[in-house]
């Protein structure tokens, strides 16, 4: 060997001595059956030995006890196929100091061949600093995740009673709505009222008044016949006061939702007649109800305030827009009452029909009948009361037919 050369192989032997004197990592050469012939400063520092107390042991004396036996089998393994890897990928790894003391580490293998023999190279990094922080990490993101966790938490519980508060606002405002609604439709009823009854009040006010001077000058016994007459025209006046007067009653009451729908059990066809016999007094000269309960129990449970509210508007409408008889079925079919009140009257224009349920509304055909147009309208909210139906058919001078259909419990 050249002079050179020498010097040349003394300065690589220098910087490789100096390399694993001053590496940062511990390192630990060992033969194939795990005997220890070199360890650096670094490593002596890590395990707390004196490296003259570890030459020629094996490596297992730096592994706590538990894990020597597996370790022993893995390092064969590796003896038999060496090559550089990292040690024990995915699990944590202890080593253990002189003074028995655990810590934990990274280590990589790698081997190398001599003219001595096979060697294996364990580069170790003490990472209990690094374990400490990564714990460290970890609880200071499990504190996150729970404090997130609680925020979320209190989010949705402030957002849920910000859309309960919301939810209430709306609600009290539809209410205050409606009360400003009703209110104006009260008012509406009661203006309405004034001018409707100042009209409507004329008539009968005004028979009522003839008639009854006239009964003052029949004051002979034979007169009796004519002071019936008039006595009678004056009840019919009073009837009709009286009925223009229930209306008002029932819509307002109704408007300020006093009015409840309270079924009770009734005999429909005893019901109907009743209805019918206090109708007579008001129809005319040959005009008859005839009555039919046609299929079904004749037993139902109804309201029976609204219901004869109804069958007796529906029924004097009949007598006043027509003259012939009038015909009213009943029927209970599948837990509902049918009704049906048929004339053959003045009928209802086609033009008008689509207004027939509008307060106040009444058809062109109606002239001088006496009438206020709520009769329809008051049947037509008390039917809906009871969770009912109305419809009707009419043919201008031909006739007319209101159907209601009302849920009832079988009794
Ligand atoms: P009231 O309030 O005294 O009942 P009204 O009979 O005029 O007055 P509604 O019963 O509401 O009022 O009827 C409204 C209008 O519908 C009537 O004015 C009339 O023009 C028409 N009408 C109702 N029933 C009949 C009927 N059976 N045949 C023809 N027209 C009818
Ligand atoms: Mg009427």
């Amino acid at each position: 060997m050249s002079h050179e050369s020498k010097v040349f192989m003394l300065k690589q032997i220098e910087m490789l001595d100096a390399l694993f004197k001053h590496a940062t990592e511990g390192i630990v050469v060992s033969q194939t059956d795990g005997s220890i012939v070199m360890v650096n400063p670094i490593a002596e520092k890590i395990f707390g030995y004196d490296k003259n107390e570890l030459m020629g042991q094996k490596i297992e004396i730096l592994i706590p006890n538990r894990f020597t036996h597996n370790h022993i089998h893995h390092r064969d393994n590796y003896g038999k196929n060496p090559h550089p890897r990292a040690m024990g990928l995915g699990i944590d790894l202890y080593a253990k100091r002189k003074d028995s003391s655990e810590f934990p580490v990274e280590i990589s293998l790698s081997n190398f061949n001599t003219s001595q023999g096979s060697f294996i190279m364990s580069f170790i990094i003490d990472i209990t600093q690094r374990k400490h922080h990564e714990g460290e990490i970890q609880k200071a993101n499990e504190q996150i995740k729970s404090l997130n966790i609680e925020l979320e938490n209190r989010v949705s519980e402030r957002t849920e009673e910000l859309a309960n508060v919301i939810t209430k606002l709306a609600e009290s405002k539809q209410e205050v709505i409606r009360a400003l609604q009703k209110e104006k439709e009260l008012n509406e009823l009661k203006s309405r009222f004034v001018t409707t009854a100042s009209h409507e009040f004329r008539t009968p006010l005004a028979t009522i008044l003839s008639s009854v001077s006239l009964i003052s000058r029949y004051d002979n016994p034979e007169d009796i016949e004519k002071r019936h007459k008039h006595i009678d025209r004056i009840k019919s006046s009073v009837n009709n006061l009286t009925e223009i007067l229930n209306d008002f009653l029932s819509l307002s009451k109704f408007e300020e939702g006093i009015t409840r729908n309270n079924p009770e059990p009734l005999e429909i066809d005893k019901f109907a007649g009743s209805i019918i016999e206090d109708l007579k007094s008001m129809t005319k000269a040959h005009q008859n109800i005839i009555y039919k309960h046609q299929q079904g129990d004749n037993l139902v449970s109804v309201d029976r305030q609204l219901l004869k509210n109804a069958l007796t508007n529906l029924l004097s409408n009949a007598i006043k827009y027509s003259s012939k008889n009038i015909e009213l079925y009943t029927s209970q079919i599948n837990g509902q009452l049918f009704i049906s009140v048929k004339d053959y009257g003045i009928g209802i224009p086609e033009d008008d029909q689509p207004h027939m349920f509008e307060r106040f509304f009444r058809a062109k055909n109606a002239g001088n009948i006496q009438g206020t147009g709520l009769g329809l309208n008051i049947v037509k909210k008390f039917v809906e009361l009871m969770e009912g139906k109305i419809s009707f058919k009419s043919k201008f001078e031909e006739g007319t037919v209101f159907d209601i259909a009302i849920p009832v419990k079988k009794v």
